[in-house]
């Protein structure tokens, strides 16, 4: 048996399961990683067939004519599921964050025509051909990045024939990426500032809740609606009136909450019926435990707290103690250019002050679950895709000591290979003199 989708990945030092016993991790099993020592995995057609030491998977799924990926010595772990990413946008930030590095404001950028609106205007004006190469780019970055799957948002045109065309051009980036890709319509982003009208919060989250809401179901890209509850930006009330039509018409919603302040909006997510809420940075401690157990995964953004400069951070703990499942994204987007979520992962340790196995299951399965794709990834259990993480260490803790990206050492995405450091690495010691790299020469 050989051709796409099948590899056997065996004697690793450490293999991270996350086993899936088909509910989101919460509480104390927010933790629970699944570690197996000298472990292996088989993939095949694209989908793991064995996980467990190398000698039982071998046992029953050796064959010659299948590739090997020799991980002695390394730490093998489900590909990370990124569920929360602005990758359309046109135009450039970096002027701002500049400007802020210096001292500037947010209300200073603001008023010198920065921000949300700033990106969209550029990207209404940027052309397809643009925008579709930007994306591809930023794609392999993501991979790179040990990113598998990724949820991507529309939210840069906030007019009917805008977001459609751009949910359009997302569903035309699944081509561009071997990542799966989750679309979300995010039209209630900010409130458009050439909407012409006293009351501009009200007729936009009328014509989202309404128009907006029905053309992207009849349009049937995407697979999930976001919402932000922001004070200045969209109230609960006017939140809960756009989840109420897009859950009316089946399609589930995501919420951005309280990023800049305390806006009610993880009570709304959670009330409302999201699947999600994020950033979550100014939620207050009584709001939490006020809302208590929720099935709302609190999706916490790391980069964009460290980013926009908060003076304070999502409460982590505060949401496991309280038995919610804890995710946790990049962020990516025209103002935050984090495409690692390797590297984010490995913020969030010291960040929120949660363990390596929370952040990991945060990245992973909690991260599948928030995009309803529990039953394909987030997890090394056969019968999902073949999508792992092959890293230059012997224990998954080892990736916290520093931001791991250059540990990453080959992406595996249904069972095909789609970054190998290995080949540079050959070539490299191929071009040195050392008669073997495998036998240490002197007294080394
Ligand atoms: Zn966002």
């Amino acid at each position: 048996m050989s051709g796409a989708g099948n590899v056997n990945v065996v004697n690793a030092e450490s293999v991270v399961t996350v086993a899936d016993d088909g509910r989101v991790r919460r509480g104390a099993t927010q933790g629970e990683i699944g570690l197996i020592a000298d472990g292996a995995v088989a993939i095949r057609d694209g989908k793991i067939v064995a996980v467990g030491s190398t000698g039982d998977v071998l046992a029953d799924w050796s064959d010659e004519s299948v590739p090997v990926i020799d991980a002695t010595g390394k730490t093998v772990m489900p590909g990370l599921v990124e569920c929360h990413s602005h990758p359309l946008f046109g135009g450039e930030r970096h002027d701002e964050y500049a400007e802020r590095l210096g001292g500037a404001s947010l209300a200073e950028v603001a008023a010198r025509g920065g921000g949300i609106w700033a990106s969209v205007v550029a990207t209404r004006e940027s052309s397809d051909s643009d925008l579709l190469t930007n994306m591809a780019a930023a794609f392999d970055r993501m991979v790179r990045g040990g990113i598998t799957t990724a949820e991507v948002k529309s939210g840069y045109g906030l007019t009917l024939d805008d977001e459609l065309h751009q949910l359009d051009l997302l569903q035309q980036t699944r081509a561009l990426t071997p990542m799966e890709l989750v679309i979300t319509f995010l039209g209630a982003h900010v409130v458009p500032r050439d909407i012409e009208a006293e009351d501009k919060g009200q007729v936009y989250t009328d014509l989202v809740a309404g128009p907006m809401t029905d053309a992207v179901v009849a349009q049937g890209i995407a697979q999930f609606q976001d919402v932000t509850v922001e004070d200045g930006l969209f109230t609960p009330a006017q939140a809960l009136s756009i989840m109420a039509r897009s859950h009316q018409l089946g399609l589930k919603t995501r919420v951005h909450a309280d990023a800049w302040k305390p806006s009610e909006g993880w009570r709304t997510a959670v009330e409302g019926g999201a699947v999600s809420a994020e950033h979550l940075t100014y939620t207050p401690d009584e709001e939490i435990d006020r809302v208590g157990r929720a099935d709302t995964v609190a999706v916490v953004l790391p980069v964009a707290e460290l980013i926009y400069m908060t003076d304070r951070r999502a409460n982590a703990n505060r949401f496991i103690d309280n038995d919610v499942p804890l995710a946790i994204s990049t962020d990516y987007c025209s103002s935050i250019h984090a495409t690692s979520l390797l590297s984010t992962m490995t913020m969030a340790g010291p960040w929120f002050r949660i363990t390596p196995a929370q952040a990991i299951v945060a990245c992973t399965l909690n991260a599948a679950y928030s995009l309803g794709l529990a039953d394909r990834c987030g997890s090394l259990d056969v019968g999902k895709r073949g999508d792992l993480l092959v890293l230059d260490c012997p224990h998954p803790n080892e990736l916290f000591l520093g931001l791991a990206d250059d540990m990453l050492s080959t992406v595996v995405i249904g069972g095909n290979t789609v970054l190998r450091d290995a080949v540079l690495r050959d070539a490299v010691m191929d071009s040195n003199t050392v008669d073997s790299p495998h036998q240490p020469q002197g007294d080394l």
